[in-house]
Parts: structure tokens; C-alpha cells; sequence
């Protein structure tokens, strides 16, 4: 089983969770983190 709408933030270099209204807190610049050039992720849920 997978949760997908997971995103790589170009900023920081990480993943967080876009299927939320709110992006979260990206600590490269404590604003939103950003959406530009990722995909979406599933992430695979093992067990
Ligand atoms: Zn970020």
C-alpha cells in the first residue's frame, strides 16, 4: 500500500507531504516549500 502526493522540494532537497492544504515549513528559507520541477511520489509502505 502506497500514500502518494508526496513531493521533492527544490529548495531544500527533501520530501513532504503535498496533499495537504499547507506545504509545511521549508528550512532553506522558512516559506512553503516548493512544488516546481517535482513529481509526484508514491511512497511504498512496507508491511
Ligand atoms: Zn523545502
Amino acid at each position: 500500500m502506497g500514500q502518494g502526493d508526496w513531493c521533492w522540494c527544490n529548495k531544500c532537497q527533501g520530501l513532504f507531504y503535498g496533499g495537504n492544504d499547507t506545504r509545511g515549513k521549508c528550512p532553506a528559507d522558512n516559506n512553503e516549500h516548493s512544488r516546481a520541477g517535482s513529481y509526484n511520489y508514491t511512497l511504498q509502505i512496507m508491511g
